[in-house]
């Protein structure tokens, strides 16, 4: 009989047997490999341990270091999480089970919602059946048989996914827990090979969902959980969404009175006094950034004729997420949901040189998108909302020395918040427009401009937007989570819509190339972000009130108010807590509200002319003069110091 070769990721070759198992190539690399191995990759695909190697075939084995590896592990967790319900509770019914960015769910058909207790229930049934060590068994049933055995288990949803899945197929895949009385269900796998395989799970919540997810469907209840390989990831994972949940802006932001929505206008921010602050000091940083960096500043209107997003080809790609509007005489128009269209125009309202290049136009004006009222979430998903937009118009040869300039403003910026960042370059997707000389010389500039810049990257190749390359950057939160913020992208469409020239040095007319770019990405979600960050209590620059005075009882209120606009006087934003309460309590009360000082004052400090100052977290600091305390306050805002990072569980609050 003749041989298989196998071609191993080292390059190696071997001929095997036909009908080898995964497991014995993972065996004859050596015994450790076998005993660490979860599942392998066959020609690019991922398949069981058990899998037969019939054909020549590519083989990788998968163990917990692979990239593949926790989305199987997860996903066999699912099944697991499955078998433990259904054998707990017959009478339910299984829709699916995929495993997700942070975990796995399973969809059920139940009699009644899932309660607390439930969950522990079920959490010690996967334990159970865990301990157990069962092997998931991958059967493939004839087609209709399959149909005809879970019709009779009455799981008509099964049915219908074999019947959608798997047409003119004459067997489907089929998967065992143990056997067919303990778990099957019809899935294409992987998995791991046994249910001991599965250390460290846990269930988080159920939710209401949907059959397929859309509401016209069966009503179902689903069941969120998460997986790791260790129990030491587990925890961290678990503590790491508790104290998201602390420091959630939505929570925050309403126990700080910084924003608020209302039903009326669904999506769009109400900035209280406290949170048009801290977006204000945000809008004019960027400012402080930008302008020396040669930017200026536009405002261009938000409501714009369909002809401008027909010449953009936003009409035809993008009209179902922008509002649409009619002028008085029946013109059709649309609010901007970018800003590039319109620069495109201020570009072009002018004969252009070569010597105006690069010409960097920043807007920060309101943008809608219109959402779906389900998807809308804090300030992270909105449909009202801005950007620190700007679009770079710039010869090609300026791509790599712009770029470069705007990695150094990124590293600059995030550096101001504390914000650890990552970059990833996205090079040119199957489906592109332009030469592909072009975009060779595009991808060439940015990999220069991110060495010269001396930025880490890496590398998501075919991940670039039809119409040019990008980098995309990833910011760190203090609790570990990432959020994709900055964006550099490259286009060489969109001036070509909008017929842009300039008069080049050989006094010919070339095409620009323009370079979208935000550093926030959105001010709306950027401030969620920056809540979450520092868990609400920001650095003194940033701090909608940096400092509050509190008087210890009446007669010192004179006093209190002289302190109050001295240090107003001074650029700095400050409080007076004037009521008639304890000081115990007034100090409470500015702690809960993040304020980095309190400047206590009573009959010592009214005679001596000095403030007792006290931090957010420090406690009682001593005693300092008005003139002092400015002093030092200001330098502390001009060299805007961070408070570490997730320094303690709940960062910097008190
Ligand atoms: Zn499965
Ligand atoms: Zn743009």
């Amino acid at each position: 009989m003749s041989q298989v070769n196998v071609t191993l990721p080292d390059g190696s070759n071997r001929a095997v047997p036909p009908g080898t198992s995964v497991r014995d190539i993972a065996e004859s690399i050596s015994p450790r490999l076998a005993k660490a191995a979860l599942a392998g990759i066959v020609d690019g695909n991922p398949v069981d341990l058990n899998f037969p190697l019939n054909v020549d075939a590519s083989v990788r084995i998968v163990t917990q270091d692979s990239p593949e590896a926790l989305h199987i592990y997860r996903h066999s967790t699912a099944h697991l999480l499955a078998a433990a319900v259904t054998n707990l509770f017959p009478d339910v019914q299984c829709g699916i089970g995929p495993a997700i960015e942070e975990g796995f769910f399973y969809d059920f058909v139940v009699p009644r919602p899932f309660v607390p207790e439930d969950l522990e229930a079920i959490e010690n049934k996967m334990r159970e059946l865990a301990s157990q060590d069962l092997i998931y068994e991958r059967q493939m049933w004839p087609r209709e048989e399959a149909k005809a055995f879970f019709a009779g288990r009455g799981e008509p949803l099964k049915v219908q996914l074999i019947d959608e899945k798997t047409e003119g197929q004459a067997v489907v895949s089929c998967y065992t827990i143990k056997d067919k009385e303990t778990f099957v269900d019809f899935c294409v796998g992987p998995h791991v090979p046994t249910t001991g395989r599965l250390k460290a799970f846990k269930l988080l919540s159920t939710s209401n969902a949907y059959w397929k997810g859309d509401a016209r469907n069966q009503p179902m209840q689903r069941v969120y959980g998460t997986a790791f390989f260790s129990d030491k990831d587990l925890k961290a994972y678990l503590t790491q969404i508790e104290e998201a949940k602390k420091r959630d802006h939505r929570k925050l932001g309403k126990e700080l009175g910084l924003f608020m929505f209302h039903q009326w206008a669904p999506g769009a921010t109400f900035w209280l006094d406290k949170g048009t602050t801290l977006y204000n000091t945000l809008a004019n940083y960027m400012r402080e950034v930008l302008f020396p960096a040669g930017y200026v500043e536009v405002k261009t209107p938000i409501i714009f004729n369909k002809s401008l997003w027909e010449t953009s080809g936003h009409w035809s790609h993008y009209r179902e997420n922008m509002f649409l509007v009619k002028s008085s005489d029946d013109e059709e128009m649309g609010l901007k949901a970018m800003n590039c269209p319109g620069h495109m125009l201020v570009f072009g309202s002018q004969t252009r040189s070569y010597k105006d290049m690069p010409l960097r136009l920043h807007e920060q004006t309101p943008l809608h998108r219109n959402e779906a009222s389900g998807v809308l979430s804090g300030l992270t998903r909105v449909r009202q909302f801005a950007q620190d937009d700007a679009h770079c118009f710039v010869m090609e040869s300026q791509i790599a020395s712009e770029v470069e300039q705007l990695l150094r403003l990124v590293q600059r910026v995030y550096g101001d918040f504390g914000l650890e960042y990552s970059v990833k370059l996205s090079t040119r997707p199957e489906k592109f427009l332009g030469a592909v000389e072009t975009w060779d010389h595009a991808e060439a500039s940015l990999r220069q401009a991110l060495e010269a810049a001396k930025q880490a990257y890496t590398v998501n190749e075919g991940d670039g937007a039809f119409y040019g390359p990008k980098l995309d950057f990833d910011v760190t939160d203090a609790i570990g989570r990432k959020w994709q913020c900055a964006t550099i992208q490259l286009d060489y469409q969109l001036p070509a819509r909008f017929g842009l020239k300039y008069v080049g040095a050989d006094n010919a007319e070339h095409m620009p190339v323009v370079i979208h770019r935000a550093i926030f990405g959105s001010f709306e979600r950027f401030i969620g972000i920056l809540v979450e960050h520092f868990a609400g209590a920001f650095p003194l620059w940033l701090a909608p009130v940096q400092a509050t005075v509190l008087p210890i009882a009446d007669r010192h209120l004179d006093f209190a108010v002289r302190v109050r606009s001295e240090l107003s006087a001074a650029g700095l934003r400050v409080d007076l807590d004037d009521r008639q309460e304890k000081i115990g309590y007034k100090i409470r009360e500015a702690q809960l509200q993040k304020i980095p000082y309190m400047l206590v004052v009573g009959d010592r400090e009214a005679a001596e002319g000095t403030v007792s100052v006290r931090t957010r977290t420090g406690g009682d600091q001593g005693a300092a003069t008005i003139a002092s305390f400015i002093e030092s306050a200001r330098a502390e805002v001009v060299s805007r110091t961070t408070p570490v990072a997730g320094a303690g569980p709940s960062g910097a609050s008190a």
